[in-house]
């Protein structure tokens, strides 16, 4: 871990950052942590207004996306959008294995026998290579949006010594619709076929009224996290024990 990071006192900056402005906790992060800090982002219509912000406050951040290969056509034709109306430094990862080879491997899609080992290579990996190099890492998630995510903190200590910073924790569903509205930002062209939060093709279907706004991802399932935001060392362990284990790059 870098003299910084082990320096930075992360309970009084919590408890400093907890009441700021999105736009105050993104600068912060900028100030304190560039050039190695860099956003992810799924270029959904929720991912806007993240979008935008760093787009004012520090439009040569990096913005991670990662390339799984499973995204709907409609998401790579929005991240390119909005590449070009805002000016992003968008750089595109992704995994080392082939889906190709994946099948061959496993016999049939990964996602449909073990959604939790595709994550794993298809995000978390790409991910770790990335934040090796990095001293911060910023996204977009809310405390409204899952269990795990009502206990985030707006920074927090990932196992490999990396701060996770979380600008729009405190915002609200509402809050994002507000922000849009209020900066005439654009929404994703499946938004409005229902598809309230999107990910992969294969694990992501529209809501219907009444549903919470995630509850198209992986439904049928229990599962609610691709990973990212859950401990690494527990989730390597894990798929380690079963096989998950190669390059990340
Ligand atoms: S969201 Fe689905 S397709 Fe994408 S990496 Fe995870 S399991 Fe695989």
């Amino acid at each position: 871990m870098s003299d910084l990071l082990a320096a930075l006192d992360l309970d009084a900056l919590n408890a400093r950052l907890e009441t700021a402005s999105a736009e105050d906790i993104l600068r912060w992060a900028w100030e304190t942590f560039a050039p190695d800090v860099a956003a992810t982002s799924s270029f959904q219509t929720q991912s806007v207004p993240l979008l935008h912000l760093i787009s004012r406050v520090c439009p040569e951040m990096p913005v991670i996306f990662i390339d799984t290969g499973f995204h709907f056509p409609e998401t790579l034709t929005f991240r390119d959008q909005l590449q070009a109306q805002y000016g992003l430094n968008i750089q595109a990862i992704r995994p080392t294995v082939t889906q190709s080879e994946l099948i061959d491997e496993h016999g049939e899609p990964l996602y449909r026998r073990d959604p939790d080992l595709c994550c794993y290579i298809n995000k978390v990996q790409p991910m770790e290579w990335v934040m090796a190099r990095m001293r911060g890492w910023i996204s977009g998630v809310r405390r409204d949006q899952t269990v795990n995510r009502q206990a985030m903190q707006v920074l927090q200590r990932k196992s490999n010594g990396l701060v996770e910073i979380h600008p729009m924790l405190n915002w609200t569903k509402a809050d994002v619709v507000a922000y849009r509205a209020a900066h005439a930002l654009p929404e994703h062209p499946l938004t409005r076929m229902g598809y309230k939060s999107i990910g992969c093709a294969p694990c992501t279907r529209p809501v219907v009224f009444g549903e919470d706004e995630r509850a198209g991802r992986w439904a049928g399932t229990d599962k609610k996290e691709c990973g990212l935001h859950l401990d690494w060392t527990a989730m390597i362990d894990k798929e380690r024990g079963r096989g998950g284990e190669g390059e990340t790059r």
